[in-house]
Order: structure tokens, then sequence, then C-alpha cells
């Protein structure tokens, strides 16, 4: 993998629940949004980003 992970790990995806903006976890296994705080699981470096698979 050689694409450069932004520092702030702030993407440019946005929630489906809310529209608020996405942080990745330590591991970059999930991301959690800053405003309703659900988390979306990233399979293979590819956010699932469903409302239904939110956690
Ligand atoms: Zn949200």
């Amino acid at each position: 993998m050689t694409d450069m992970i932004p520092a702030k790990m702030v993407t440019t995806i946005v929630c489906p629940i809310c529209h608020s903006g996405l942080r990745f976890n330590e591991d970059f296994t999930k991301l959690r949004c800053t405003g309703c705080e659900k988390r979306f699981r990233v399979e293979d470096g590819i956010p699932v980003m469903l409302a239904q698979e939110a956690e």
C-alpha cells in the first residue's frame, strides 16, 4: 500500500445518516461519525457506508 493516509484521518465521505464527517479509528478498521457516532466497517479498505450496517 503506497497511498498516504492524512495525519488527521479525516475522510471526504460523510455519514449517510446525519451527513457529518467521518474519522478512521486507530487501526483503520472502522469509520466513526463525528456527529451521531455511528460506526461503519471498512472491508479491504472500502468503507461500508450503509445505514443499516451502522453499529
Ligand atoms: Zn452520523
